[in-house]
Parts: C-alpha cells; structure tokens; sequence
C-alpha cells in the first residue's frame, strides 16, 4: 500500500497550508475531479434506493445538541459555542439532529415510512494539531450520511439494504474491508445510568443488537463483536479499512437509535389513526469523503479505477500535422462526459508521453492513418492495444468503460 498523504501530495490530489490551518486540507482539481465523481456517483445510488436528499446547515444551536445528546456525551470532539447577542452556536458535531428536525418539521403518516433522507454534508470535529495529518485526521469532515424513519417492523430490511449498498459501493471502488464489526457497549456498561457513556435502557440496546446480529449473520459476512465501540446512543455495524501502515478505522457504519426519536419526540400516525414514535437508522455508505479518497489513493496508488481517475483519456498526436484531430477527438470525448487531456507534440517523444501518463487508463495516439480514416486506437493502462476502428463508436464504449461497474451496460 501507498501512503496517502506523500502520494496525494506528489499527484496533486491535495494539499494543505499553514496559514489555513492543520487537519484542513484543500482539494487540487484533480482530487476535486474524484470528489465530483464520487459525490454523483453517491447521491445516484441513493436516489434510486429509494432515498431523498436534502440540505442543512453546517451549524446550530447549543440548545440542540443539548436536546441530542451530544452535549453532554460528544461535547470533547466539539468546537466550543460561538456567542452572538444571546444566542450561542456552534459547528455541529453530527448531521443527526438537523435531520430529526427535518423529519419534525411535516406530519407523517405510516404510509410514508420508511422516510430516507440523506445529505452529504460538513461536519466538525475538534482535534488537537499534533495528531492531525493528511486526509484522516482531519477538522473539517465531509460525511456521506442518511437517516431512516421507519417502524420497528422495517429496521431489518432498512439495515440489510444499507448493508448491500455499502457492499456494492467497495466493488465500484475496489476497495476491501478488512473486518465487519459488530460495536456494542461495554460489557460493564451501566446504560441509562446519568454517569454511563450510553443514553437509553437496556431493552432498546439489546433489541437493536439482536436486528444487528441478525442482517449480519443473513448476509453472511464473517463479524467480531466490539465491545465498548458502540456510539452513545446506540450499536452499530462498523465496517473497517486499513491504512498503509495497518492501522484500522472505521469507513462505513449502520446504527439502530431508538433515542434521538424519543429526545426529539418525532412521531408517525399509524395504520389506527394514533401516533406512534418511529426509529432512526443512521447509515454511511463510503464515510467521510476524506477518508474514503485517504484510502483510494492508499490502494490504488495513482492507477484509480477509470470512473474515478482524475484523467480518464489522454490523446496523443505523433507530430503537429495531428494536433487539429487530436482537439476534435479531445471535444467528442469532453460531449461524453470524459475527463479528457491532450499531450502535445512538442512535449516530448511520443515514448516520453506514454511513459509520463503511465497511470492514466486509456490512451489514444493518432497518426497520419487514424486521421485519414476518422479512427482512433486505444491503448490500455494495462498495456494491452486495440484495433483502430470508428473515433464516434471508440468514444461512446469508453464512455461506457468510464461507469462505475454496477452502472455499466446490462447491469442496471
Ligand atoms: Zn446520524
């Protein structure tokens, strides 16, 4: 594996200042271009999972993350309030209660549920410096989050589906987890109790455990249970990645809460016409954009697969009498959809620019043959070559090939 933080450096993915700040890194284009394509290609998956997407604010009220919970449970990781006349606000810790209130904001019947929201979002979190570094330590945290409103009845199928979005979104980013965990709370843990680390009792706890343990062992996955790893207001399933140097994190997480729904006393009319509370999944599929592209570059070095590579195509003319064709071909595969470059003539020998775009997948080099005939010849990242055929015919399968796996032809 790769170590992220000198490779994103050398590729020019990101970068950070001091003047800005430590743990607030900056994304150069070409992180920026992977960044877009992972944000489209998540906000797609949800939105035909069933799920809405909605915006919040990055800040709110002391007061609502007092009502949260994280107030007297999170308050270490959080920026301290910021007064303004009487009110005091803060950058918040969580998407959660915004989410909550979302959800409150209307009144919503059986029929709806289960509700799927999902934003992807600014999050904050309170390091010190010294442990802050690249794209994993970080303050200011994009997070890729859904909550889901729905009857005690659903949480099984809600959880099993997030299980396989999260699955099928490793396969398109061939990356592998390294262990599934199931995060419970401490075998002593005194849940309820005003001085617990865990809010809630012990019978909701247990029965968010066991629907865990369940679309676990239904899906078939190898599992530990993690003792003391649950979040305070409820278990979860933690799915790990490990970094270049084998250190473990969590990257995506599904949780049972049936707390913040009481603390925001959210509510449902239900099939007899009374109300009753609903429960709230909490789901990530790829975490936080910053430790999702920390692990990309780790795995994959700069070779990213081609619907994340910052550069997808580079077409190179042999000599000068070819630059007017290679624009052409270089605006049809732009029309495309394509993150297309063109590596001039004068930049070096033809050998030299193959060498130089090494890790970009695909590659077009034009001659005096493939302009006179309107073809291009495809080189793969792999070495492998293809027949010159048709530019319009060549463009529209690498447009195809540029797809995330599950969205490729006849796969959807
Ligand atoms: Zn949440």
């Amino acid at each position: 594996m790769y170590d992220h933080r000198k490779l994103g450096r050398e590729l020019g993915l990101f970068d950070s200042d001091p003047l800005i700040g430590a743990g607030l890194p900056y994304l150069l284009p070409a992180g920026a271009a992977i960044r877009h394509a992972l944000e489209r290609y998540i906000a797609d998956l949800e939105r035909r999972s069933g799920y809405q997407h909605v915006y919040s604010p990055v800040l709110g009220k002391r007061e609502l993350y007092e009502i949260s919970g994280h107030w007297s449970h999170y308050s270490d990781d959080m920026y301290p309030p910021m007064a303004i006349g009487e009110e005091e606000i803060v950058l918040r810790p969580s998407l959660c209660p915004h989410h909550a209130l979302i959800y409150r904001s209307r009144s919503h019947s059986y029929r709806e549920l289960p509700l799927r929201y999902a934003e992807l979002g600014g999050m904050y979190r309170s390091e010190l410096s010294g442990v802050l570094g690249g794209l994993t330590r970080v303050r200011s945290i994009q997070l890729n989050d859904g909550h889901i409103f729905c009857t005690l009845d659903q949480v099984a199928d809600e959880a099993r589906l997030a299980l396989d979005l999260i699955l099928r979104a490793y396969a398109d980013l061939d990356l592998r987890p390294v262990r599934f965990l199931l995060s419970l709370p401490a075998e002593d843990a005194k849940i309820g109790d005003p001085a617990s680390k865990y809010v809630g009792d012990a019978a909701s706890w247990a029965q968010s455990a066991a629907l865990l343990r369940e679309v676990l062992d239904q899906a078939g996955v190898e599992y530990e249970e993690a003792p003391g790893e649950a979040a305070f207001y409820g278990p979860k399933i933690d799915i790990q990645i490990a970094d270049a140097a084998g250190r473990e994190s969590s990257l995506s997480t599904i949780q049972v809460d049936f707390h913040q729904p009481a603390r925001f006393e959210l509510e449902y009319v239900g099939a007899d016409g009374n109300k009753h509370r609903p429960v709230m999944v909490h789901r990530s599929i790829i975490g936080s954009l910053e430790r999702v592209i920390a692990q990309l570059i780790e795995t994959h070095g700069g070779a990213f697969p081609a619907w994340l590579a910052p550069v997808q195509l580079v077409v190179l003319p042999i000599s000068d009498a070819e630059e007017g064709y290679a624009a052409q071909i270089v605006r049809r595969a732009v029309d495309r959809g394509l993150r297309v470059e063109l590596a001039h003539a004068d930049e070096g020998s033809l050998g030299a620019r193959i060498r130089e775009n090494h890790q970009v997948p695909y590659l077009a080099v034009v001659g005096a043959r493939e302009v006179a005939a309107g073809q291009i010849a495809v080189r793969h990242r792999s070495g492998d070559q293809d027949a010159a055929a048709d530019a319009g015919d060549v463009l529209d399968e690498l447009a195809m090939q540029c797809k995330p796996r599950s969205e490729q032809r006849g796969k959807v």
